[in-house]
């Protein structure tokens, strides 16, 4: 049984790019008498809003999609993430660091040559040195600190990896992210955490989403090995452009699909534009 997701963050309106991505997951699910399942990624308290909640299942009812009821809110789940931590921690995995984003910036900043990822400049690692009467002593003063996976050991641990890719297998290569956080700051989980865990408990078989985190798919399967899940298979599907050939992102102003509907056009129309059968 095929069983597929779509998981949008509520921190603004979905926009076409997002109603392509639901699309892929739906018809996916469709094609093969399968399941599709709709969860809401709202792990990020600041920056969620019920509004944009509220406003992503109008807009994917709009767009003629139905799914699985309950739906699942991360923010309801944090005893999972925390659980799936405790198990990377108990295999000496996992170390809190209390580094500020200024201080990491200011390290990267000295050392010529720092290690960039798909994300950016990686952690320098400067919390990985510490010793446990630091760390206790820095928990214990009530330093905030978040969790970081410590790469090396954990590749150490699984070996080479691989992944199903839409139909082939490739390998995954999570050490281009050095130590990824696991846990924020301020929430016990993080985005490939929260992700990793949910896919599993969810029965999630066919992971579809946007080709850009095809490499962040790499930690997942890390730590899909690590904490014994099940390997679903992937399909990153191309990002939708604009006409100027750039990507479409919220912060290019990538048309809402409100706006969309409000410009009289029809939720058969934009299906078709997308290439989807015109009714589902
Ligand atoms: N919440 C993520 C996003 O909105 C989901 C990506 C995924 O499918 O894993 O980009």
């Amino acid at each position: 049984m095929i069983v597929t997701r779509f998981a949008p963050s509520p921190t603004g309106y979905l926009h076409t790019g997002h109603a392509y991505s639901a699309l892929v997951a739906a018809e996916a699910a469709r094609a093969a008498g399968g399941r599709f399942l709709l969860r809401i990624e709202d792990i990020d308290a600041t920056r969620c809003r019920p509004a944009f909640e509220a406003a992503i299942y109008e807009d994917l009812a709009w767009l003629g999609l139905a799914w699985e009821s309950p739906v699942r809110r991360q923010s309801e789940h944090f005893g999972d993430y925390r659980a799936a931590l405790a198990r990377l921690d108990a295999m000496g995995l996992t170390y809190p660091c209390f580094c500020t984003r200024k201080e990491i910036a200011a390290e990267v900043a000295a050392s010529a040559g720092a290690p960039h990822g798909p994300d950016g400049p990686l952690y320098p690692g400067t919390c990985r040195r510490l010793d446990a009467a630091e760390r206790a002593s820095r928990i214990a003063a009530g330093e905030p600190y978040a969790l970081r996976l410590d790469m090396a050991r954990a590749i150490a641990r699984t070996g080479p990896l691989t992944m199903a890719e839409s139909g082939l297998r490739m390998p995954a290569a999570p050490a281009v992210f050095g130590d990824v956080v696991l846990a924020r700051k301020d929430v016990p989980a993080s985005y490939h955490l929260a992700v990793t865990v949910d896919d599993a408990l969810q029965g999630v078989t066919l992971v579809t989403r946007g080709e850009d985190l095809l490499p962040a798919s790499f930690i997942h399967r890390l730590l899909q090995d690590l904490l014994g899940l099940p390997e679903p298979a992937y399909r990153h599907h191309p990002l939708l452009t604009g006409p100027d050939g750039r990507r479409l992102a919220k912060r290019d102003g990538a048309e809402a699909l409100r706006d969309v509907k409000a410009r009289g056009v029809s939720a058969a129309d934009l299906r078709a534009r997308l290439g989807f059968a015109a009714s589902p």
